[in-house]
């Protein structure tokens, strides 16, 4: 008899990056329950298990939560801003 593995739900968190460099952006990240591993998931592709560890994760019943963009980044001309991530 095969053990059928439970898949568990993701863990969302809300985290906000630079888009552009200066466009604070809030979007939601989801990450693997079991080893904290970022998945990249998003409406148009969900996983099925986490690559990292091999968790079953399900994504039934997420709500996907579009970008949210916050407002620029003031630059002051001699802290220039680094923070910049590719999504
Ligand atoms: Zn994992």
């Amino acid at each position: 008899m095969v053990k059928k593995k439970k898949a568990k739900k993701p863990i969302a968190r809300k985290i906000t990056y630079l888009k552009y460099g200066f466009v604070r952006t809030e979007c939601e990240n989801y990450h693997c329950p079991r080893c904290n591993h970022v998945l990249n998931a998003g409406p148009n592709y969900q996983p099925q298990y986490c690559d990292q560890c091999g968790q079953k994760v399900s994504f039934k019943g997420t709500e996907w939560k579009e970008e949210k963009e916050l407002g620029f980044v003031e630059r002051s001309g001699e802290h220039e801003q680094v923070e910049d991530r590719v999504v």
